[in-house]
């Protein structure tokens, strides 16, 4: 599937921020759908089925959260969240809520392509799994469970170490919350263990960065939780 094919649904009250948005991904060779409502959202999602939704989190009927909970109902389409960047505590409700990622209003750019590439790129693999994936010089083979430094010497990493590592690529450059991560890989018992967490965090740091004190592939989503660089083999680079 090229981008040309790939539809996307642009969720936001605000005219000119929609025309942006639209000249900006128009651009990129992806079909635009607008709707300017949350009620309007849900019904274009179900007439079009976009391969990707962004959703302003303020609009005028209702609460753009409502909006990611009623496409949940119904569809596992990667959503998006369009959000001013003092509003940490509404990115956490939304990322908890279902949504997979978030851009940053006023956005840049770039950064919300490459939000928008995460977000279909994780899509298609649902569809064919690919257990190969590249942090930089390391190479991380999910199905043998065993990772890999540039020279082919194997990295020791403890069975925690390696479910935090999974749990983070199958983000797939997206960013997982703390509480995902911790309910994912820790289990429910241990909700809270945010101190285990950031250490088992830098752990991982000093094994796939090349310099830890300045994570290039591993970041801190401050207030919200981690996002992992990967490069794919099998879908392209990042
Ligand atoms: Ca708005």
């Amino acid at each position: 599937m090229t981008d040309s094919m790939f539809r996307l649904l642009v969720v936001e009250d605000d005219a000119d921020i929609r025309r942006v948005l639209r000249t900006l991904l128009e651009a990129q060779g992806y079909r635009v759908v607008e709707a300017g409502t949350a009620e309007r959202a849900v019904i274009e999602a179900r007439s079009h089925k976009p391969d990707a939704v962004l959703v302003d989190l303020g609009l005028p009927d209702r609460d753009g959260q409502t909006v990611i909970r009623d496409l949940r109902a119904f569809s596992t389409v990667p959503i998006l969240v369009l959000s001013a960047r003092t509003m940490d505590a509404e990115k956490v409700q939304a990322l908890d809520g279902g949504a997979d990622d978030y851009v940053t209003k006023p956005f840049n750019a770039g950064e919300l392509l490459a939000r928008v590439r995460a977000a279909l790129r994780r899509n298609a693999q649902s569809s064919r799994q690919s257990h190969v994936v590249r942090i930089g010089r390391i190479t991380v083979d999910l199905a043998a469970r065993e990772a890999r430094d540039g020279d082919g010497n194997g990295l020791h990493l403890t069975p925690l170490e390696f479910r935090l590592l999974a749990c983070l690529i199958r983000g797939h450059g997206l960013v997982v919350t703390r509480d995902q991560i911790l309910q994912e890989v820790w289990g429910p018992d241990r909700i809270d263990d945010t101190r285990g967490l950031r250490a088992y965090v830098r752990a991982l740091r000093q094994k796939l960065e090349p310099d830890p004190g300045q994570p290039r592939y591993l970041l801190t989503e401050p207030g919200l939780g981690y996002r992992l660089l990967v490069q794919d083999d099998a879908i392209g680079t990042h």
